[in-house]
């Protein structure tokens, strides 16, 4: 190809979508731009320097590591310049003109709903160096590979739906620069005062310098590597900012100085919010991990396990080597004992905040509980783990409140040796569930488990301390009624009649008749205080759960079949006897069975069609309605 020989591209529809948002709706935060040019040339440096270090040929040896940024206030053009590692015509073509990676089209549609949350955002998602044509009516990217033979060259875009590629000078050093012709609104970015404002604000902690017209304005300093005691609270979140490109402080900083026996440093961030925007678990988890200051991987997922994700920040050891491959890490005995040692900062972290500011603890609860839920598989840790859940529970006045297994273990009455919990879609569905009757009655403190994964976090866990998990709606009651009321019932019931009782057992007998298949069992329990009838489990372990998982995930599975219980004090159930003794192939009991079946079966969640409930629940007011009428 001749120099001089310019080749036509188009942008991919994705990109074209994209940049229509940056340049026509995005006016606020105009500045990240730079941020993100600085933060690619940081980038492109830190390959460089790892090639480097693992011993590779590359051009222009002599060339220090640095960023240029120079400007032409008259021309209104802003160049920045890197040392790095550059691009091949390949590489500038797979890089520059595509949206690698996945889900990106979802993104820009978010985008488009979320404009003034952009500045958060579009270095998260991987199309940072798009956001120069919030700012730009040109721009050429001038670029060489690193790679000993590779030519140079030019990349020209308006932003508007091409780009040209032409070689150019042989001469080019390695690196890469790129000329923004500014439009005319943003001439301040061709500003010196401005400029330095950015930097400082955004790139103030890139490990490498950062030159404006030939003066450095970053600090380049390990604030990890200085004494505690040197830093303050405005620095720490100073750089957190600037790490996790979150514009609140966090709600922690945990820095760590570790020297035996192995050597690191560590500077942890929990963020108040949970960072995860739109649900789409895009943010990727990780800590950026340091050998003796130089940046070796961004976001190794090896440090921390994925369920403490939500902390921020980097961690760096000395007794690393520097050219450790990121594929060996993993088997690397000292990374592993620096991983154990950053895990368990964290758990000692978390232990401290919520033993002595409760209130921040349930802030950090309600927004990481999510993620940190899922750690119920981490064998290793369990008994730190257990210590940091926490549940809504009977014990708590509303749904704010939370509970510890400790707590519960305190308040529980004396000789219990089950922790009981309930599952429902919140606390006020589940206040009004008949089990939870002889809890009430007994003073027996029950967990108020709403998020579906709670059972799977107990079913895995198995027991806290001495004490073993047990569903409400177990069918073994024995352990419950063996303590006496707390909370005295006054039944207004008299005793059932001998020739009542036998009645009452036939009918019991003709319910299970009517439901048939759809129950195991039916039998008169006395755990209920006010309510008709309940539905337990046949057996206690986890498989409801697994079960409801099940039937939320495909909804052709029938109901489960319980066992039903029958309170014989109660109002309906005393007139189903009469009704049972003057005709026992009554129609309206019938339906009155299958109803109370049913709606036992509603408030359990285990109700697969509710139509027919519905149905005959019009009827019932229709027929009813009559009573009303005064004729
Ligand atoms: P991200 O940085 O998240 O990958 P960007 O849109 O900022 O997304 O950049 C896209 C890609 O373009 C980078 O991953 C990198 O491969 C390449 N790139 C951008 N700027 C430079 C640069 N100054 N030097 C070398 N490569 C670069
Ligand atoms: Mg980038």
């Amino acid at each position: 190809m001749s120099t001089n020989e310019q080749n036509k591209f188009e942008f991919k529809a994705e990109i074209r979508q994209l940049l229509d948002i940056l340049v026509h709706s995005l006016y606020t935060s105009r500045e990240i731009f730079l941020r993100e040019l600085v933060s690619n040339a940081s980038d492109a440096l830190d390959k460089l320097r790892f090639e480097s270090l693992k011993g590779s040929e590359y051009a222009n040896p002599e060339l220090p590591l640095e960023i240029k940024i120079t400007f032409d206030e008259k021309q209104n053009i802003l160049t920045i310049a890197d040392t790095g590692i550059g691009m091949t015509r390949e590489e500038l073509i797979s890089n520059i003109g595509t949206i690698a990676k996945s889900g990106s089209s979802d993104f820009v549609k978010k985008l488009t709903e979320a404009k003034e949350d952009a500045s958060n955002i579009i270095g998260k998602f991987g199309v940072g160096f798009y956001s120069v044509f919030m700012v730009a009516k040109e721009v050429n990217i001038t670029t060489r590979s690193y790679k000993k033979d590779a030519v140079a060259i030019k990349w020209s875009s308006d932003g508007l739906g091409e780009y040209t590629l032409a070689d150019v000078a042989d001469d080019t050093p390695r690196g890469t620069t790129i000329e923004i012709h500014l439009k005319d609104d943003a001439s301040e970015f061709a500003k010196q005062y401005r400029l330095e404002q950015i930097i400082k604000t955004h790139s103030n902690f890139i490990s490498f310098p950062i030159y404006l017209e030939s003066q450095k304005v970053n600090t380049v300093a390990a604030l990890w590597c200085e004494p505690k005691s040197k830093i303050t609270q405005e620095q720490y979140d100073e750089f957190y900012k600037f790490l996790s490109y979150d514009n609140s402080s966090p709600a922690d900083s945990i820095h760590v100085s570790v020297d035996a026996p192995i050597q690191f440093n560590a500077l942890l961030f929990i963020p108040q919010k949970n960072m995860d925007i739109f649900g789409f678990h895009k943010e990727e988890h990780g800590l950026d991990l340091y050998v003796r200051r130089v940046l070796i991987q961004h976001k190794n997922q090896d440090l921390l396990p994925e369920y403490l994700g939500f902390v921020k920040g980097i961690v760096d050891s000395e007794d690393l080597p520097l050219n450790i491959s990121r594929e060996t890490l993993q088997e690397n005995a000292v990374f592993t004992k620096i991983s154990k040692a950053v895990t368990s900062q964290v758990y000692s972290h978390l232990a401290k905040k919520a033993k002595e500011n409760p209130d921040k603890y349930a802030e950090f609860w309600k927004e990481h509980a999510k993620v940190f839920k899922m750690g119920y598989g981490d064998f290793e840790n369990k008994d730190k783990f257990v210590e940091l859940l926490r549940f809504n529970s009977s014990l708590n006045e509303d749904e704010k409140g939370l509970t510890s297994l400790e707590e519960y273990k305190e308040k529980m009455r004396d000789g219990q040796k089950e922790i009981y919990y309930i599952f429902g879609p919140s606390r006020s569905a589940i206040e009004f569930d008949p089990l939870l009757e002889i809890f009430k009655r007994k003073g027996i403190p029950i967990l108020y488990l709403t998020d579906p994964v709670d059972e799977f976090v107990l079913s895995s866990i198995r027991n806290y301390k001495d004490l073993e998990f047990c569903p409400a709606n177990t069918k073994d009651t024995e352990k419950i009624e063996k303590f006496d009321d707390i909370n005295e019932v006054s039944s207004q019931f008299e005793k059932l009649s001998n020739d009542d009782e036998l009645q009452f057992g036939s009918l019991l007998a003709k319910m299970k008749e009517i439901l048939g298949d759809a129950v195991l069992e039916v039998k008169e329990s006395n755990r209920l205080t006010n309510s008709a009838i309940c539905l337990v489990n046949q057996d206690d372990n986890f498989s409801a759960t697994f079960q409801r998982i099940m039937r939320m995930a495909n909804k052709d599975m029938g109901a489960p079949k319980k066992i039903l219980l029958v309170n014989r004090n109660n109002k309906l159930v005393r007139n189903l006897i009469s009704i049972f003794k003057t005709d026992s192939n009554s129609e309206y009991l019938k339906n009155m069975i299958i109803q109370l079946h049913e709606i036992a079966q509603l408030t359990e969640g285990d109700l697969v069609d509710p139509h027919a409930l519905a149905n005959r629940l019009l009827h019932y007011f229709e027929d009813s309605s009559d009573w009303f009428v005064t004729k």
